[in-house]
């Protein structure tokens, strides 16, 4: 009972403690976790040895992929030596052969120097883990709890190998799915970073072009508005000749529509049949060998419109630059009307020249800031100077009248103030022929504002001789008109002169008579000897105007009082008009200006007037014969003197005839004092003029310049000079 009891306690406490070792196997896997191959190897080993009493523990760890197995054993209390891990191994292997599943049971083999019994336990269903041998030198070995210790324990190693080699092969997996991220991630952000340049530059790219597509739509703009509105013909061709632009003023030029001429040939457009097949050479020559004839240059040439009509053309050709075959632009412009100004302007030209050579004019220019004068060759001939040598100041003045060398030197002074001017002045050659010249010159400014002038110089020498002959000649004439008038009045005059001479006679008588008395009468004597001056003076004084009419001189011009000339014809024609029982009334205005001119020649002319109106009267029974003389100051600077009368009149279809030389409607009028009268009133820069009255007879008038201020205070006697630049009038230096 005692024995069963014992074998039972027994028994049970081998369960016990078989438990208790299982459930220590059990808690292995709780302290693998994490860990690697072989710490789960020797954990296993540790607690097999631990808990079966072994003599000999070997595990043989293998791993896939064909790294080189692990192997580690254990021995009990066996002091001797059973060998390497490598040498069990080996041992092991031959015992146990390749094919696992067919492995022996436990039974005692050699190792070492020890004979023991072994127990071969596959790691996994094929030993793909390895194997686990265990051994005992115990005869009972192995017992059934130490086999299922070492089958649990096999199996529990098997597991963990087995999530020990899931962990690897995750941690391996993580591992490589980390570099791969990794490469991955770096592999995109170069791709990125690839993929940002590339966009970078695309970005670039695409600002570029569209940069170069708005400067590429600005410039076709530019170019639709330089065509559309350039006012010269732009025609493009190609290097066919074919016409690949057609601008608005080639249209209008030529009378083409554009789409009628794009991609037609340009010779069989606009050029003229007999310039076609050089044209067409010219290109060919062109292509064949890049020689141009007409490239780049401004050439003049006809071109053809739309109706065949040729016309005049000027035109530049230029390449296009740009790649591939040539093209060419043309620019033309209808040259017509230049054509035409130019023959107008050449043939005015030679006008001009003509003109030049008959009026025998000459141009010249000077520019003020340098002094540099420019003469034509009419100018150089006029002063007899060589336009091979310089031309300078001195040489000039050599050749000018020493008496006009000042004012001529104040002319060119006076070029200083830019103010058109025109003069006369005179050359003295060298074989002392005298020139005269008359200079007209406008001012004019220059691009750069320099003052400068155009003039022309005229050699009137014929003139002012013809000018000096018509002057005499009219002199000669209005003198023989003088000895007529005053002939006329011969009787009147003799009867004035005649007067005072018989009273001269009285009064002498009375005087002797006077002082033979006696007492002499010495007061009466004195008082008739008084009178006796007196006429004789009246009587010198008709005489020294009669000399003065009479005479033949020069005119001179002179300031002078109309009132006063007109009061001494009045004087001297005084008896005449009493004789033809005309009564007179003056009407001479006050402060009336002085005029300039000729007494003598404007007394003849008052005389003149004065005996026509008195003639006109001398009809006239049935009213009284007026005859007013007036003078008046007019508004412009003129003054003007009237004489009035109530003659028979004229009729005024016939007014211009009066002034004509010899009308006359007297029978013995010779038909020229008017006319003379009007030559010397418009010499004076005047004008004579008669009106009929709007009762009976007519009136004669005339009104000459006043005497200006300047020529008053420069004095009479001074030369006078016909320049523009001073006030000075127009009036002639000899009359
Ligand atoms: P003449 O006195 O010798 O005829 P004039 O030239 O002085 O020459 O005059 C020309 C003509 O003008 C006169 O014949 C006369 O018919 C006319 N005539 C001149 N003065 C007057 C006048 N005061 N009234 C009318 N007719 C005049």
């Amino acid at each position: 009972m005692d024995t069963q009891f014992e074998e039972c306690a027994e028994e049970i406490g081998r369960l016990q403690r078989c438990i208790n070792d299982l459930v220590s196997l059990l808690a292995l896997p709780a302290i693998w976790s994490g860990g690697d191959a072989s710490y789960i190897g020797r954990t296993a080993l540790d607690a097999l040895m631990g808990m079966l009493r072994l003599d000999l523990l070997y595990v043989r760890l293998s791993f896939s992929g064909g790294d080189t197995p692990v192997e580690m054993f254990r021995i009990g209390d066996l002091r001797k030596q059973v060998g390497w891990p490598e040498e069990i191994g080996e041992l092991l292997n031959r015992w146990l052969g390749d094919a696992s599943k067919q492995w022996p049971p436990p039974t005692k083999i050699r190792v070492g120097v020890e004979d023991m019994s072994i127990i071969p336990l596959r790691l996994g269903l094929q030993g793909e883990y390895g194997m686990i041998a265990a051994g005992s030198q115990q005869a009972d070995f192995p017992t059934q709890i130490q086999t299922l210790l070492l089958s649990v324990a096999a199996n529990l190693t098997t597991i963990g190998l087995r999530e020990a080699e899931l962990r690897n092969e995750q941690s391996r997996a993580a591992a490589e799915l980390d570099r791969r991220v990794v490469q991955r991630t770096s592999e995109l952000a170069a791709a990125n970073a690839e993929l940002r340049k590339e966009i970078a530059e695309r970005t670039l790219v695409e600002a570029r072009l569209r940069h170069e597509e708005t400067a590429l739509r600005r410039s076709e703009a530019r170019k639709a508005a330089i065509l559309d509105s350039a006012l010269d013909c732009i025609v493009t061709m190609d290097h066919e000749s074919r016409i690949t632009e057609f601008n608005p003023a080639a249209e209008r030029t030529f009378g083409y529509r554009r789409d009628e001429v794009m991609g037609k040939k340009l010779a069989d457009v606009i050029i003229p049949p007999e310039l076609r097949a050089p044209h067409r050479q010219g290109l060919a020559r062109y292509l064949a060998t890049n020689e141009a004839h007409v490239l780049g240059l401004r050439i003049e040439t006809t071109a053809m419109r739309a109706d065949g009509t040729v016309f005049p053309v000027e035109l530049a050709i230029t390449r296009i630059a740009f790649d591939g075959a040539p093209s060419f632009t043309g620019y033309l412009r209808d040259i017509t009307e230049r054509k035409w100004a130019e023959e107008e302007l050449r043939r005015s030209e030679t006008f001009l020249a003509e003109a030049r050579r008959l009026s025998s004019t000459g141009g010249f220019s000077k520019r003020i800031a340098t002094g540099e004068i420019r003469w034509s060759a009419e100018v150089y001939q006029m002063f007899g100077l060589d336009p091979a040598e310089p031309l300078t100041h001195e040489r000039m003045v050599s050749r000018v009248h020493p008496e006009d060398v000042h004012a001529f030197n104040e002319i060119l002074k006076q070029q200083e103030r830019g103010v058109d001017y025109e003069h006369d002045y005179r050359l003295l050659m060298p074989d002392q022929t005298v020139k005269y010249l008359h200079v007209v010159a406008h001012a004019v400014c220059d691009v750069d504002g320099d003052l400068g002038y155009f003039g022309a110089v005229q050699d009137v020498t014929q003139r002012r001789l013809a000018d000096e002959a018509l002057a005499k000649a009219r002199s000669d004439l209005a003198h023989v008109t003088r000895l007529t008038s005053v002939g006329a009045m011969t009787a009147s005059i003799a009867h004035e002169v005649n007067q005072p001479l018989s009273g001269i006679v009285t009064n002498a008588s009375t005087c002797l008579r006077m002082l033979a008395a006696d007492p002499p009468n010495v007061a009466g004597a004195r008082e008739t000897a008084r009178r006796t001056i007196r006429d004789a003076n009246r009587a010198s004084d008709v005489i020294t105007r009669l000399r003065a009419l009479f005479s033949r001189r020069e005119a001179t011009v002179e300031t002078m009082d109309l009132n006063e000339a007109a009061y001494e014809v009045i004087a001297l024609s005084l008896s005449e008009l009493r004789r033809h029982r005309v009564i007179l009334r003056q009407e001479f205005a006050d402060d009336l200006p002085p005029v300039m001119g000729d007494r003598i020649q404007l007394q003849q002319v008052i005389l003149n007037l004065v005996l026509n109106a008195s003639d006109a009267m001398s009809t006239v029974e049935d009213r009284p014969r007026r005859l007013v003389i007036s003078t008046a100051a007019e508004d412009d600077d003129h003054v003007r003197l009237m004489v009035q009368d109530t003659g028979v009149g004229f009729d005024p279809q016939s007014a211009k005839r009066l002034f004509e030389a010899f009308y006359t409607t007297k029978s013995g009028g010779m038909g020229i004092g008017l006319s003379v009268s009007r030559s010397i009133i418009e010499s004076h820069h005047g004008r004579l003029w008669a009106v009929p009255n709007d009762g009976p007879g007519a009136t004669f008038a005339f009104s000459i310049p006043r005497t200006s201020e300047a020529v008053i205070r420069a004095g009479v006697s001074g030369p006078v000079w016909t320049s523009g630049v001073t006030d000075t009038p127009q009036i002639p230096r000899k009359l």
